[in-house]
């Protein structure tokens, strides 16, 4: 331990960005890994669009000057797309609206800073998306967690106000809730949303709206008349840009100048700002692919729910969440890594989480293979279970 570290920091995991990093190989180097587990797009950018940028790289950007610092021409691109998006006149959001930042991970730290650092605790149900814990345990901000239904995964709304109203030294500052929620799938319902709209303004509620263009629901018409919300966005799902680091917020202009105080000045490397700019020029050819994600989903829950194995959950986004049906002979989390490895070692990597599997969808040919891979590896399980 280094006795000028933090002690905290000692006993803290990280978040583990690849955990195909670990024990099972793929049949051989050659396989082409099925990446499932993190929930991108299986999309690279087309050529076309990679030449447009290659070009910008040789042309325009000079690397020897710090890039646009104050993100006007990205800004009001996003809040271009942002009021079309929401069929909202071209004005009602502009760049006053928004601030970019190196992922939205970046915002949700900035966020973090800007309301809870040494004042407040944040308020999460789980399971959800790790890194709001995460980015508040590095900041010493405390993380109070209630749970959700078992069964649709809504959040317990009774223990969330009785946190919100006992919660004391620190006192609850910001709720994190995502729409819809990962890795569960399920967008928030009427009585969530309810609940969100009940909250006092000096409580900020935080929507990670990540996954948007596949769920088609928004809060973003609220923003006008909720001083104390924020709508996160992101590049790297439906947009394809995983590898450029490009995240946005949306919120009422007086936060938004208290974010971009947070933030670092050149948080956003040139070629990502204009990764993202050519992205959004060339946004109904990027986000054509959507319908087939969908349709692709469908067809994925269908199948896997006529496994009697299985309870597999209906999904507003590109990825689906399923676990094992209570066999209590054999302890879950076991089941599940043995067909999480069993799915790696033949070259599909999905995301084992919160006693479940979060599998995203892939291209048709990674999803007829997942299906064959994941019931293979359940008839493995149950052979390996009866001679057990
Ligand atoms: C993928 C994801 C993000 C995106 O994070 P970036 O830092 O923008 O890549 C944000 N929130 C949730 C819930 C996600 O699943």
């Amino acid at each position: 331990m280094l006795p000028f570290i933090r002690s905290d920091l000692a006993q803290f995991t990280a978040y583990k960005p690849h955990p195909s990093s670990g024990t099972a190989q793929p049949v051989s180097s050659q396989t082409q890994l099925d990446r499932l587990d993190t929930n991108e797009s299986p999309y690279d950018l087309p050529p076309e669009l990679k030449e447009k940028l290659a070009w910008t790289y040789q042309q325009v950007i000079e690397t020897n000057r710090y890039p646009d610092g104050g993100h006007e021409e990205l800004k009001n691109a996003i809040a271009e797309y942002i009021n079309e998006s929401a069929s909202l006149g071209t004005s009602v959001f502009t760049t006053a609206n928004i601030s970019v930042g190196n992922g939205s991970d970046e915002l949700i730290r900035s966020i973090l800073i800007a309301s809870c650092l040494g004042e407040g605790s944040i308020l999460v149900a789980n399971p959800t998306f790790s890194m709001y814990a995460i980015l508040a345990q590095v900041l010493s901000i405390p993380v109070v967690q209630v749970t959700r239904n078992e069964a649709n995964f809504e959040i317990d709304l009774t223990a969330a106000q009785t946190a919100i109203e006992q919660t004391q030294n620190p006192p609850i500052r910001a709720v994190f809730v995502v729409h819809p929620n990962s890795p569960t799938a399920n967008a928030l319902t009427t009585a969530e949303l309810a609940w969100l709209r009940s909250l006092p303004e000096h409580i900020l509620v935080v929507i990670d709206e990540a996954y948007f263009e596949f769920s088609q629901t928004t809060l973003v018409n609220e923003l006008s008349h909720r001083p104390n919300w924020v709508i996160l966005r992101t590049f790297s799902k439906a947009f394809r840009l995983a590898a450029m680091r490009v995240g946005y917020c949306i919120a009422h202009p007086e936060l938004i100048t208290i974010i971009e105080k947070v933030r670092l000045p050149y948080n956003l490397p040139s070629f990502s700002i204009t990764s993202a700019l050519v992205a959004l020029q060339n946004r109904k050819l990027l986000l054509n692919s959507i319908s087939q994600t969908l349709s692709e989903r469908a067809k994925l829950i269908e199948t896997l729910s006529q496994q009697p194995e299985l309870q597999v959950w209906d999904s507003a986004t590109n990825f689906i969440y399923l676990r094992l049906k209570q066999n209590h002979s054999h302890p879950q989390d076991a089941a599940l890594k043995n067909l999480n490895q069993k799915l790696k070692a033949n070259g599909t990597l999905i995301r084992e989480i919160s006693g479940g599997l979060r599998i995203t969808v892939g291209t048709p040919q990674e999803n007829i293979r997942t299906l064959t891979r994941l019931q293979a590896a359940l008839t493995g399980l149950k052979s390996e279970q009866l001679t057990q």
